[in-house]
Formats: C-alpha cells, sequence, structure tokens
C-alpha cells in the first residue's frame, strides 16, 4: 500500500464527526476532520437524549459541553388536547443518565468540535468534499478549500459524518429511498415562550395537531425556544402564506402549544426541510464507512439523531482503531449490525407513532407504571439495551401494549 498524508479523513465536523474524531486520536491515529462551513453554523436537531451523555463522556467531551450552561433537559412530555403524557428521565427502567441538554447547535457543535481541535487533530472549516477515489488500498479526497484552489489528500480510510450533505452515499450511488412517506418541517427559534416552572422547564413538548401534524418546542437557556412543526406536505398546504404565518396559525390551532407561544416573537425566518428521511443500501465498503445522518436519518419525533450520530461514530472509529492496530474486525457484525439495531428499535417507535399505536399507548386513561419505565429508558435512548424487552421486542411490544390501551379506551 502506498503511504498517505493521514490514515483517517473524517467529512464533517458535526456531532458523528467530532466523536470520531475524538475516539481515534485517543487511538494514535492520524487524522484531518474537513468541514465545509465556518463554525458556529446553524443545524436543526437540538433536543439530545440522556444516553449523549454516556457517549460524550467515554470519549472526553462531556466537561465541555456542561461548561456551556445549556438548558437542563429532564424528560418529554408529550400532548394531545387535554391528554399529557408526562416522562421524566428519572423514572426509567434502566440506571441510565437522568438528564441531558437542550442545546443550539451552533454552540454545541463548535463546543465539541473545539475540545477535539485542543487536543491536536486538524479540522479544516471551509473545505468542501468535491470527490473521493479509492484504489490501491487507498482513498484520494478532493478538496474545495476557501481560497478556491482545489487540492487533493490521501488517506487509508474516510469517514463520512457529512449529515444531510450525504457525500458518499452520493458519490457512491449509495442512497436508498426511505420506506417512510415524504414529511416536511417548518421551524424557529422564538422568543416570547411562557415555560413551565422548576424541574418542568426544560422538557421538550411534542404537541399532536388536531389535524394531523406534530409541533416540538424546545426551550434553551439563552431565553430563546426552539418551535417547529413536522406534517405531510398536503397539511402546510392549508396554511397559506409567508412561512412566518404559516407557522403562526399551525402553533395557535394547537392549544398546548397556543398557550405558551401565544406572545412568540420569531427570531429569524422560519425554514423549511422537506423529504428528510433517507437510507442507504450499506454502513461500510472497503476503505470507508458512513456514521451519523450520512447513513439513515428516521424521524425527527424522539430526538434521536444526534444520539445515533455520536453513537455510530464512535462505533465506526472504535472498530476502525482495531482495524489498525491488525485485529482481525468485521464491520458487518461489530458496526453495521451494531448501529442498525439502534436505528430500528427507534424505527419501530416512529411507525408506532405515526399508526397509532403510540399515541394510544401515551394517552391511554391508565399506563403500567413498570411498561412506562421501559418505555421511557427507550426514550432516553437506551436502544441497545438487551434487558428491556421494549427494545428486544419494540414492535410485538408496543403492538399488544396499543391492543390493550386501546380496550382499555372503549371500555371506559
Ligand atoms: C426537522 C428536524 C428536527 C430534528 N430534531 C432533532 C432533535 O431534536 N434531536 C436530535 O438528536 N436530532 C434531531 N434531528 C436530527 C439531527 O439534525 C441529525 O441527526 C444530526 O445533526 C446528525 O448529526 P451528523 O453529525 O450526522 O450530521 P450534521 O450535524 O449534519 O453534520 C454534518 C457536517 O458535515 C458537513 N458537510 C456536509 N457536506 C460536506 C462536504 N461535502 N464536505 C465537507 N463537509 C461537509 C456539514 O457542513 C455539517 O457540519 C432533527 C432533524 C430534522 C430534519
Amino acid at each position: 500500500m502506498k503511504p498517505t498524508d493521514v490514515d483517517v479523513l473524517i467529512i464533517g465536523a458535526g456531532p458523528a464527526g467530532a466523536v470520531a474524531a475524538a475516539q481515534l486520536q485517543r487511538g494514535g491515529v492520524k487524522l484531518l476532520v474537513v468541514e465545509k462551513n465556518i463554525f458556529p453554523r446553524f443545524v436543526i436537531g437540538e433536543s439530545l437524549l440522556p444516553h449523549t451523555m454516556d457517549l460524550l463522556k467515554d470519549v472526553g467531551l462531556l466537561e465541555a459541553v456542561e461548561k456551556c450552561d445549556f438548558m437542563k433537559k429532564t424528560g418529554a412530555v408529550f400532548m394531545r388536547g387535554n391528554q399529557v403524557c408526562n416522562f421524566d428521565f428519572a423514572n426509567q427502567s434502566g440506571a441510565g443518565w437522568r438528564y441531558t441538554y437542550q442545546v443550539p447547535r451552533a454552540e454545541f457543535d463548535k463546543a465539541i468540535a473545539d475540545a477535539v481541535a485542543a487536543r491536536g487533530v486538524d479540522f479544516r472549516y471551509g473545505h468542501t468534499v468535491a470527490a473521493v477515489n479509492f484504489s490501491d488500498g487507498s482513498a484520494a479526497v478532493t478538496l474545495d478549500q476557501p481560497d478556491g484552489i482545489r487540492r487533493t489528500v490521501t488517506a487509508r480510510f474516510v469517514l463520512d459524518c457529512s449529515g444531510y450533505g450525504r457525500v458518499l452515499p452520493r458519490l457512491l450511488d449509495l442512497e436508498e429511498p426511505s420506506s417512510y412517506p415524504v414529511r416536511e418541517s417548518l421551524f424557529t427559534h422564538v422568543t416570547g415562550d411562557v415555560r413551565p416552572p422548576e424541574r418542568e422547564q426544560g422538557k421538550i413538548w411534542i404537541c399532536v395537531h388536531p389535524a394531523g401534524a406534530w409541533i416540538w418546542v424546545i426551550p434553551f437557556s439563552n431565553g430563546r425556544t426552539s418551535v417547529g412543526v413536522v406534517a405531510e406536505p398536503e397539511f402546510f398546504s392549508r396554511y397559506p402564506g409567508e412561512p412566518e404565518a404559516q407557522l403562526r396559525a399551525i402553533v395557535m390551532s394547537e392549544p398546548n402549544a397556543a398557550a405558551r407561544l401565544a406572545d412568540m416573537q420569531t427570531v429569524f425566518p422560519p425554514q423549511r426541510i422537506k423529504g428528510f428521511a433517507c437510507s442507504v443500501k450499506k454502513l461500510y465498503g472497503p476503505q470507508y464507512a458512513l456514521a451519523g445522518n450520512a447513513t439513515e436519518f428516521l424521524d425527527p419525533v424522539f430526538s434521536s439523531g444526534v444520539t445515533l450520530a455520536m453513537e455510530s461514530g464512535l462505533r465506526a472509529a472504535q472498530v476502525l482503531t482495531r482495524q489498525f492496530k491488525g485485529e482481525t474486525v468485521d464491520w458487518q457484525v461489530d458496526y453495521a449490525d451494531y448501529v442498525m439495531q439502534g436505528v430500528n428499535t427507534f424505527r419501530s417507535y416512529v411507525d408506532a407513532w405515526y399508526d397509532e399505536k403510540l399515541p394510544t399507548i401515551l394517552f391511554a386513561a391508565q399506563r403500567n407504571p413498570d411498561i412506562m419505565r421501559q418505555i421511557c429508558s427507550v426514550l432516553a435512548g437506551y436502544v441497545w439495551d438487551k434487558s428491556n424487552p421494549y427494545v428486544t421486542q419494540a414492535d410485538r411490544a408496543l403492538g399488544l401494549l396499543a391492543k390493550i390501551s386501546g380496550g382499555r379506551a372503549q371500555a371506559a
């Protein structure tokens, strides 16, 4: 094999790329992280799950996050009209973290990327990957640099953490259509949110809109609140006007969000993302692997994106470090199957959310506290916990529970 400029080139400095870089640096791997944007940059995906705390701690980045004074998130509240299902992460079946944070991603991503760079990892911002050629057991990566000059860097391995950029899925024809219908999201940050007191203040609200959408409300410690709507495009066509008027009309027509956001003022014009669900044919090849949103993205309803991004970034880095040490690794078993176990558990919950099983369970008049603790652990991101039947047999368990809950509702 020819000598290369670096061992690993990571595309993208978001959560997947930063966590992978932190882990690889610890393994003594020569690294380059190339990032298209200049940080801080806006990206959606602001509500973390408690399991991210384990991942940040594992790679030594928790301290950098704790210094940022982000809003403590202690749970998630699902609402439909006057029905409420209030999860508190203190009530999990497992021994997972009891809290996490609500984070403006511009600050969060910069904090963790800077902490990794401070350990000596080379981050190049404003560098866009334009092409990747694999030959002779290495990769030649073409970069568009900020000065307009193209440069090629060679690497033994490319880890694609490019998120919505989906660099290798596009270049290597790995894209696969998602099994989900096209959904759309309209979102912004607002001021004027009248928040609940104390421990309830930092919880995310997920409000079911009566006409077939859901709204997130994510409070930040800087006084701003992230507000967004998710629905199929047909829903939005019922609310004409500019995005700001549209978002306001939707929020004001859901009673729970309307009550706390009646005086909301937008901080920036609402943005729209359409068709965010995506998938890939495979997660790895001889000289590359995909992590985070460059793999599969399901849906934002359970705030799983950053957790899956960090877990996959960490896992890919661990497998790669072992490979570089000369150990035999099986990317299918050690990486792809492991990552997909978590993705597929969340898939069961996303399916159950949209086919009404989960709302039937969450808004049932009577709920079994032990089962709700197991579901709470899943919603905290512990989707690799094989001791939880709501992980290992999620489809079956949710299906049965919905039947029982639906039966009870009818009887009542
Ligand atoms: C509407 C909506 C709401 C969401 N809400 C949540 C939530 O509340 N909680 C949650 O956990 N997740 C949420 N998500 C998901 C979350 O946004 C992603 O899962 C998460 O950002 C993925 O992290 P990542 O590191 O894989 O990618 P990203 O955070 O997207 O980072 C990828 C980086 O790669 C860079 N890049 C792209 N192309 C190139 C290139 N050619 N060259 C160099 N660099 C490149 C980008 O600039 C970017 O900085 C939401 C998603 C949507 C659509």
